[in-house]
């Protein structure tokens, strides 16, 4: 009982103490929706896997669009449905201390697949390589995953920012027409794009994506039910790539500070993941210069002083 307690105050003192950085933080605009969320919002949740105990503070039931979060999901099921080696043959696994949407490395690298699954370019592969018998099918695909690891059978996609994403979303056609024109990215390039804004634009809580962190962290195992929902082979390789990727080009940075898997989105989420021990979802849509959640990071990097989740 004590331990509880003493959880739920620290959580509720991180939100407390790191409320303030969301004043040096801004919205993501490039997707006009997203300027609809509340930018002073900030709050997590966490997962204790050894007893799939919940503990949450802040605006912890607040829904947003998991956005880059996905690629985590995308890479997932491409990895289930290819087998890694074919995966790898069309996405590369190095940091590219890069942003996110940088298009300057497709060309640079001669062809060759873009750095890593994290990034736009090398999300829009992955998801291009999800197995399914039409479009939707695939969605669903994707839907459906996500619904089983969050525990959340309501998991959807918020249909005013998916048309909003794929109204202005120019610059990631650029780099699909980019990859196709290099034979990196088969099919009908705005089937692709389709898909891809659409898994951009699911929405999710806090306590949702510490779930699914929890997942992730538990080998693929779901705390709550001992469900295998990802086998433990693809969930290594994802933590891996998290950790070297999943903060675009800050990942370096949030290894030495934080030190855990981690994946962020411009929506304002993170999942987190200490190995065995702890999921973690974090919501805050104020975002730094590299867009990660601003209030997010700073309540991790105190987060693993705390509890010495570093895995280093
Ligand atoms: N949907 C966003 C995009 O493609 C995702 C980017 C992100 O979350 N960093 O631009």
């Amino acid at each position: 009982m004590k331990r509880k307690k003493l959880m739920k105050n620290l959580l509720i003192n991180l939100v407390e103490k790191n409320k303030k950085y969301t004043e040096e933080g801004k919205l993501a605009s490039y997707i006009p929706a997203l300027l609809k969320a509340d930018k002073e919002a900030l709050g997590l949740c966490v997962v204790d896997i050894k007893n799939n105990e919940e503990y949450w503070a802040g605006d912890s039931d607040v829904k947003f669009t998991i956005q880059s979060i996905s690629k985590v999901v995308s890479l997932i099921i491409a990895l289930n449905d290819n087998g890694r080696e074919n995966v790898f043959k069309k996405v590369n696994v190095e940091p590219t201390g890069m942003g996110f949407n940088s298009i300057v490395n497709l060309e640079i690298r001669n062809q060759d697949r873009p750095y890593n699954p994290m990034i736009n370019a090398g999300a829009i592969v992955t998801t291009s390589l999800i197995f399914g018998e039409n479009e939707d099918h695939k969605l669903q695909r994707i839907l459906n995953f996500l619904r089983r690891a969050t525990n959340n059978p309501s998991i959807d996609i918020n249909k005013e920012i998916y048309e909003s994403e794929k109204a202005t979303g120019d610059r990631n056609r650029s780099l699909a027409y980019f990859m196709k024109s290099s034979n990196i990215l088969e099919g009908n390039v705005e089937e692709v794009l389709d898909l891809y804004f659409k898994q951009c634009s699911i929405e999710a809580t806090a306590k949702d994506m510490a779930r699914f962190a929890a997942v992730i962290a538990n080998d693929g195992i779901a705390p709550w039910s001992d469900e295998i929902l990802i086998s433990r082979e693809v969930c290594r390789i994802v933590k891996t790539i998290m950790v070297t990727c999943g903060m675009y080009d800050a990942s370096g940075e949030f290894a030495v500070h934080v030190g855990v898997p981690a994946k962020s989105g411009v929506g304002g989420g993170i999942i987190a993941t200490v190995p065995k021990r702890y999921g973690i979802g974090i919501y805050g849509p104020a975002l730094d210069s590299k867009g990660n959640s601003i209030g997010g990071i700073h309540i991790l990097k105190d987060l693993s002083e705390e509890l010495e989740l570093s895995i280093f």
